[in-house]
């Protein structure tokens, strides 16, 4: 029926599920491993024992990246199909959800960003390769092109600009720029004060990217802040100039959304303790919504509740309707993990 065909529209979810290589240090005392990727299959297998029987529980994704894949195989399978997406006029988002220390940061930015020989080093994540592949494709097609980015924090629900240029970040100076989101009438939303930068190379992104990263950890210094808790969120925002064949101009706008969310532990203590949490600043409203929202548009449901959090009102835009969304779930293969693994998978598996 016509209603079914635009509900099935409306839903574009991809989830991918990487494993990180044991760390020298847990391969230095031999950490046992209880995680088994099958790339082909697409599944991933966790080992567990208990009351000395071994219990196999297998999760099947729509990707699934082994300890030995490269950030490369990652981009090229995953993530430039979504950067095409973007170019073709979609609003696009790539999250990595998983435990702190399970590699969403390496993911998402990766090791390194200095060209060699105008190539990126082999360790450059998902952002540097995503603005590259950008730019690439643009220049090839000699597009009439505008580009801008945004970059920001957010931590127990308040907003920090990780462009914004002044030095101080104590939360009762008074120069700080207040950042307020307001609904744009149109079912997006505005984000009042927020500096946007435009670029115009590859290059400026990676300052760009460079400079917001070490603010965010200065940041973290001065107010004692855990990164652990907070998202991160870098925009990019394309218009391109195209003339149609009859020779009429038109504007096609295109938004990849990449964001590096807080560590997935901080969802399953606050599941369990929901109370203390909220006392606490209320630091995981916007993991719990996420999810609530990922559910909510699998299963087709009619109330999607995106005001409930400031991440869901920022990506409003970029979840649901005509966009496609793309969940990088990160796991560790030690058995030390495997609880917060089992929920991780539990997590992205129902996202499916
Ligand atoms: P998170 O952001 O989820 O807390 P990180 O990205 O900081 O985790 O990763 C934790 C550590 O593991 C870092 O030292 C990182 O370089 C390393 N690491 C993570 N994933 C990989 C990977 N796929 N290959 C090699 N090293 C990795
Ligand atoms: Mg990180």
């Amino acid at each position: 029926s016509a209603s079914k065909h635009d509900k099935d529209k409306g839903v574009n979810i991809q989830v991918l599920l990487r494993c990180r290589p044991l760390s020298e240090d847990e391969l230095r005392v031999n950490t046992p491993v209880v995680i088994s990727c099958n790339e082909l299959r697409r599944e991933v297998t966790a080992i567990q024992n208990i009351a000395n029987k071994q219990i196999d529980r297998t999760f099947a994704f729509d990707k699934v990246f082994g300890p030995t894949s490269q950030q490369k195989d990652l981009f090229d399978a995953a993530v430039s199909p979504v950067v095409n997406e973007v170019l073709e006029g979609y609003n696009c988002t790539i999250f990595a959800y998983g435990q702190t220390g399970t590699g969403k940061t390496y993911t998402m930015e990766g090791g390194g960003r200095k060209m060699k020989n105008g190539k990126l080093p082999s360790d450059a994540g998902v952002i540097p390769r995503a603005v590259q592949r950008i730019f690439d494709i643009l220049e090839a097609q000699s597009a009439d092109y505008n580009m801008k980015v945004t970059f920001l924090e957010l931590y127990n629900e308040e907003i920090t600009d990780l462009l914004a240029m002044e030095e101080s970040k104590l939360p009762d100076d008074k120069s700080r720029k207040p950042i307020a989101l307001m609904e744009d009438g149109k079912g997006g939303v505005l984000v009042r004060g927020l500096e946007e930068e435009i670029v115009s190379s590859a290059g400026e992104i990676y300052k760009i990217l460079d400079k917001g990263s070490a603010k965010r950890r200065t940041a973290e210094t001065l107010l004692n802040k855990q990164s652990s808790r907070s998202h991160s969120i870098f925009s990019i925002t394309i218009h391109i100039k195209e003339c149609t064949p009859e020779g009429e101009e038109m504007i096609r706008c295109g938004k990849l959304n990449l964001v590096d969310l807080a560590g997935s532990e901080n969802i399953s203590r606050s599941g369990a303790k929901e109370g203390r949490a909220r006392e606490a600043g209320e630091i995981n409203k916007s993991l719990l919504t996420l999810g609530r929202i990922i559910n909510a548009l699998v299963e087709h449901s009619c109330h999607i509740p995106y005001r409930d959090s400031k991440l869901t009102r920022l990506l409003r835009d970029s979840l649901g309707g005509k966009t496609k969304t793309c969940i990088i779930a990160t796991i560790s293969p030690s058995i030390y993990c495997l609880e917060e693994t089992l929920s991780t998978l539990d997590y992205a598996h129902r996202a499916k």
